[in-house]
């Protein structure tokens, strides 16, 4: 609704929310056709059984949460109808993988089944991934595994409440299909949602294949739909594109600052609304090493936790390379020095967006209230003590926010008191409480309670994150034909920041027995 009160343009008329067949179709990237899009056929999956379905996100774009148990949701959800009035279709991208340049690739397991606007008017693209090989799936078998499919569903929904810009999942539907991996895997197929899944990699193939008019298109596309209030600015393909690599650089500050790893940070899995996209091997980071890297395949350490930030920017570098044509229309000699001094500003607010999300983040987590000399250094001086103290990333800083309440020789025996920084090892507790001297020394130049200081610190703290043993005891559940543990984790990872009663397990990490999980790149 219009804040006037009339129906947004596109969307539902109010009151008329029970099935799918209301919604407005708005079709974009679809609607582009060749060379951006083909028509694909999703394959039928048999004995599917929808296991999980989203009820709040459905609710946000539209659907009635009862939509879900209507022969016709089923049917979409496992790829078994087409959706009314739309034919799904996959598209093609290309990117650099692992640093090298791959000419062509494309949605090789996802196809959009659907793209309508939401209630607010904003618009939706549906999409499912494993419901079949498409052109683009390279001989591969196009399903994705029950275990990767439920991984996607946790870690984007746990990024969502946790305030971080991501593709969302609407449905999980298993089967008793079964998909050959390292073993033999029972099959999934997810349903997922975001605004447009268009990516770095979809400017590189159209720049690399095609003409500046057909790249000049895909832009202006994204643009109309998604930044639709540059469409009138002088130089919109530059400002468009800064404002993607702002996006990414404060995408990427995010996720450093949960101690998020991606894993696979090829420039086909970034997208151009600076949302995580494409959940493979990802990990939120438990002992805090600089150098960690969660994707077992990346054996070079590309994509470790504290290259992240570069990794970023070196993408939007490919994206900037890619969209020359948009910078200069006529890449003349004389154009081209043009062309790279305009990018090279461009990728200079890279650095500036990082830099300034990055330490407003970390000044959060350390409940600094004002910008001061120093701060990087105390910030530095924290992380290397973690590292140090191979301590755990997330409840050492919920730990903090303990020290400012309790007695830290004498903490509650709570998962969310100062205990995280009892249990540094002896060697460092000197250097921790030296740390801790200085950091509360810089507090007491600001005026604050230290009640409402850890309140804050606890809003931007997690305790909750997916760990990923968590995430293994909800797959082997579903693999059991089971959601409980599913729903329950969701739950939990809903309400990142607040304690929840019952769910102390949730916060931990695993048990010092339990085996580390090694995640590579099969999915
Ligand atoms: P990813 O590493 O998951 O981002 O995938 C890289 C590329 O491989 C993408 O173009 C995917 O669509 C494709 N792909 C990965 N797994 C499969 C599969 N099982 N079937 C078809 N295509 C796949
Ligand atoms: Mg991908």
């Amino acid at each position: 609704m219009l804040s006037d009160g009339s129906p947004a343009p596109g969307a539902m008329p109010a009151g008329r929310m029970p099935g799918v067949t209301q919604l407005l179709a708005a079709p974009r990237f679809a609607a582009l056709g060749a060379p951006y899009v083909v028509p694909v056929q999703a394959q039928p999956l048999a004995h599917a059984q929808l296991l999980y379905f989203n009820t709040a996100l459905a609710a946000d774009i539209g659907l009635a949460p009862q939509w879900s148990r209507t022969a016709q949701a089923q049917a979409l959800l496992a790829g078994n109808a087409d959706w009314p009035g739309q034919h799904a279709s996959a598209s093609v991208y290309a990117g650099h993988q692992f640093g090298a340049w791959v000419s062509q690739l494309g949605d090789g397991r996802v196809l959009t089944l659907a793209e309508w606007s939401a209630p607010d008017a904003s618009p939706v693209e549906l999409q499912l991934k494993g419901a079949g090989p498409t052109p683009y799936a390279r001989g591969s078998d196009g399903r994705a595994t029950l275990r990767s499919s439920v991984r996607e569903l946790l870690a984007c929904e746990a990024l969502h409440a946790l305030g971080v810009p991501t593709t969302r999942a609407l449905s999980l539907v298993a089967s008793r299909l079964t998909v050959q991996r390292e073993e033999l895997e029972t099959a999934a197929v997810l349903s997922r949602t975001a605004p447009c899944f268009v990516r770095f990699g979809h400017f590189e193939f159209h720049a690399h294949h095609g003409t500046p008019a057909q790249l000049a298109e895909l832009a202006d596309h994204v643009i109309e739909h998604h930044f639709p209030y540059l469409t009138s600015h002088p130089q919109r393909h530059a400002a468009w594109l800064a404002e993607v690599i702002e996006l990414t650089a404060a995408l990427f500050a995010q996720w450093q600052t949960l101690g998020f790893c991606h894993g696979v940070l090829n420039t086909d899995n970034l997208s151009v609304l600076g949302l995580t996209l494409d959940y493979g091997p990802f990990g939120f980071m438990e002992r805090f090493r600089p150098h960690h890297v969660c994707n077992a395949s990346d054996t070079e350490g590309r994509y470790a936790y504290s290259a992240q930030p570069a990794i970023g920017r070196w993408n939007c570098e490919r994206l900037l390379g890619a969209c020359a044509s948009l910078l200069s229309p006529q890449p003349e000699a004389a154009a081209a020095a043009a062309v790279a001094s305009q990018a090279q500003a461009l990728l200079a607010r890279y650095d500036e967006v990082y830099h300034q999300e990055v330490m407003r983040r970390w000044r959060a987590k350390l409940g600094l209230r004002s910008a001061q000399d120093g701060d990087a250094a105390l910030i530095n001086r924290w992380l290397t003590l973690l590292q140090r103290a191979r301590a755990d990333f997330t409840l050492s800083f919920r730990g903090l926010a303990g020290a400012l309440e309790a007695d830290p020789a004498n903490p509650a025996e709570s998962a969310d008191s100062a205990g995280p920084l009892l249990d540094f090892p002896p060697g460092e507790q000197a250097a921790l409480a030296q740390w801790l001297a200085d950091w509360r020394a810089r507090l007491a130049s600001e005026g604050c309670s230290p009640a409402q200081r850890a309140a804050a610190m606890r809003r931007v703290n997690p305790l909750y994150v997916l760990r990923n043993h968590l995430a293994q005891a909800a797959i082997e559940d579903a693999q059991r034909g089971s959601s409980a543990e599913l729903e329950r984790l969701l739950a939990v990872l809903a309400r990142p920041f607040d304690v929840q009663p019952g769910a102390g397990h949730y916060a931990q990490p695993p048990a010092p027995g339990q085996a580390q999980l090694e995640i590579g790149c099969s999915a």
